[in-house]
């Protein structure tokens, strides 16, 4: 089997142009798994690990560009866990410490899992995902990206090169229920965003559809229920009917890891926890005791 090392993007294309077939190879945290049970039988691989333009993130003007190959651990880091929060809280739910050290972004993007965790986030973000190949760039939202378990959109030699998000784009949280507390791919989970400038509340699902879902309802319901000048619930009784929106935004199936129905309850703690976080940040942590968040 060929392996290819490229030191930059253009090699990598170049890998594709001698071998169409090569298949991405980032962490390997997916890959290897596929592999060692022989799920997948690379006819030639092309390792991402070394390429310049993959790596690390940047501020540029208001937004974050996040290098495909940027690693859970990188996302936790002290800067980004500022800037997105939502993000580093998902990285610290990831794997253990190896995983979170050699699994990446692009790999969680890649795989397209309706479990990834980082996926949620960067739905409530509205992130654009840019993707590049020898014939140019495009830019995609999550939903134009992965269109199916485990299936994306992206074109034969297409590489994912970077995220982009809104910096520092108001309250962000993250919530994750599994079969036990670490170690564990998500039985539902949850990414909240609220935007205090733009009046907006965003709240994504995974795992508990064949893609993340966006509670579209819930999320205009809930923005219009908000005193955004004293940043509290007009009606704590709206918490209910909040809860109510996502639960049935849910489209959850029956498997080896929940039932539907326990995902459906599942995500809708999570989504009013993460609402109550987010209000308690600005109201002296008094939200999450009320009767409600349980
Ligand atoms: C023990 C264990 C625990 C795990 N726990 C979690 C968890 O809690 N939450 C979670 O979400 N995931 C979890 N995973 C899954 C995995 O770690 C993540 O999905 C990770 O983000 C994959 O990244 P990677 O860099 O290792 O990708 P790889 O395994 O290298 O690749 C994954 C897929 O993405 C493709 N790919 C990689 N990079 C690119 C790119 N730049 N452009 C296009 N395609 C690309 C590859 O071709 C491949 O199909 C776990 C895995 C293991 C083994």
């Amino acid at each position: 089997m060929t392996v290819f090392v490229p030191a930059c993007l253009e090699e990598a294309f170049d890998a594709f142009d001698k071998c169409p077939d090569a298949q991405l190879l980032a962490g390997g945290t997916d890959f290897m798994v596929e592999v060692n049970f022989a799920l997948r039988r690379p006819p030639a691989v092309v390792c991402l690990r070394k390429v310049e333009e993959l790596k690390g993130w940047r501020l540029e003007h208001a937004e974050v560009v996040l290098g495909a190959g940027i690693t859970y651990a990188e996302l936790m880091g002290p800067q980004l866990s500022d800037l997105l929060p939502g993000l580093a809280q998902a990285s610290r739910t990831v794997g253990s410490p190896q995983i979170r050290n050699a699994g990446t972004l692009g790999g969680n993007l890649g795989t397209a899992s309706p479990a990834g965790d980082s996926l949620p986030v960067l739905a409530a973000l509205d992130a654009r995902i840019v993707v590049a190949s020898k014939k140019g760039r495009r830019s995609l939202g999550l939903d134009e990206l992965i269109i199916g378990p485990k299936r994306t959109t992206l074109g034969p030699g297409e590489v994912i090169v970077e995220v982009r998000v809104p910096a520092a784009l108001g309250s962000q949280e993250f919530l994750k229920v599994g079969t036990r507390n670490a170690m564990v791919i998500a039985v539902a989970n949850v990414a909240l965003v609220v935007d205090w400038a733009g009046q907006s509340v965003r709240c994504a699902l995974g795992s508990v559809g064949p893609v993340v879902i966006r509670a579209r309802d819930a999320e205009e319901f809930i923005s219009s229920r908000i005193d955004w000048a004293r940043r509290t619930l007009t009606d704590e009784g709206d918490v209910a009917e909040f809860t109510a929106l996502v639960r049935s935004a849910a489209r959850p199936i029956d498997d080896h890891r929940s039932t539907a129905d326990y995902r459906r309850h599942a995500v809708g703690v999570c989504a009013q926890r993460a609402l109550g976080r987010v209000l308690a940040d600005h109201n002296g942590g008094t939200w999450e005791q009320t009767s409600w968040a349980s």
